[in-house]
């Protein structure tokens, strides 16, 4: 069986106000979900509590991920469990080179798995690299960059899409945070969610922005409205949002 996150009648609030109002949502290895919906409908608020960010609240519900309750995972449990949150690490980290950083991280899951791991060796791991770039098509030459140090929205991006790869996440949370995404950061992503998306991967690409669909074709798509989910269905729901906005959202649950 698959890794599965369920999330199951979520309530969150942040300083005592009622922001998620009991969302239902079950990602399975294997499927790309989109999560729209309008600013401010909660869906950030969301991916935070997947992160286990301290300021939210949850006064409800449950989300199990592999079996066991996430909200009691501390966050690097989490991503050994094979959760992936896209904004985990955007800290810049001079002195620090993307390389070095992804092979720390897979050393320390290797340690934490088994004490006496002695973790990956340097050609074991930079030919994993290599080839994890080349399916990316990615220059080699990115590995080598300080992490996050300068990085333009694009490359933050594409960072992040050789993280999901080489740390073979089997559930991945995108949270395209509606500013200063432009369109060549999109597609970074949109391309990585496609070539990455398989029978191992489950994706939830969180966004307001229709047009992303332009380049990702999700399974299912639901919108999120003042903290539910409303809708929720295929691409025909995507197609239906890029033709028609949020306007009969609101009118239909307001
Ligand atoms: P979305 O990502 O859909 O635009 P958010 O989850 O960011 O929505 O926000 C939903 C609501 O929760 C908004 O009213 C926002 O102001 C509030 N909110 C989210 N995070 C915080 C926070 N850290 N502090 C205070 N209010 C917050
Ligand atoms: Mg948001």
């Amino acid at each position: 069986m698959g890794s599965v996150l369920e999330i199951r009648n979520l309530h969150v609030s942040v300083e005592d106000k009622p922001i998620l109002r009991g969302v239902n949502l079950t990602i399975k290895q294997g499927e790309v979900h989109a999560l729209m919906g309008p600013n401010g409908s909660g869906k950030s608020t969301l991916a935070n509590v997947m992160l286990g960010h301290p300021a939210y609240q949850v006064t409800g519900g449950q989300v199990i991920f592999e079996g066991q309750d996430l909200l009691e995972m501390e966050a690097d449990e989490r991503s050994r469990a094979g959760l992936f949150l896209a904004f985990q690490y955007p800290v810049a980290i001079p002195g620090v080179t993307l390389a070095n950083f992804l092979r720390q991280a897979i050393n320390s899951r290797m340690k934490a798995a088994d004490p006496n791991s002695k973790g990956i060796s340097i050609p074991e791991f930079r030919r994993m690299l290599k080839s994890k770039m080349d399916f990316l098509q990615m220059d080699h030459s990115f590995a080598g960059r300080y992490l996050n140090d300068g990085f333009s929205g694009g490359e933050k991006k594409r960072a992040e899409i050789l993280q999901m790869a080489v740390l073979q996440a089997r559930i991945a949370i995108l949270d395209e945070t509606d500013s200063g995404l432009d369109i060549d950061a999109l597609r970074i992503v949109a391309e990585g969610v496609n070539k990455l998306r398989g029978p191992e991967m489950g994706i939830l690409v969180i966004t307001h922005y229709q047009r992303i669909l332009n380049y990702i074709k999700p399974e299912f798509v639901h919108v999120m409205f003042e903290g539910q989910i409303v809708e929720s269905g295929g691409a025909d729901l995507a197609l239906h949002l890029e033709e028609n906005g949020y306007d009969w959202v609101r009118e239909k649950h307001a």
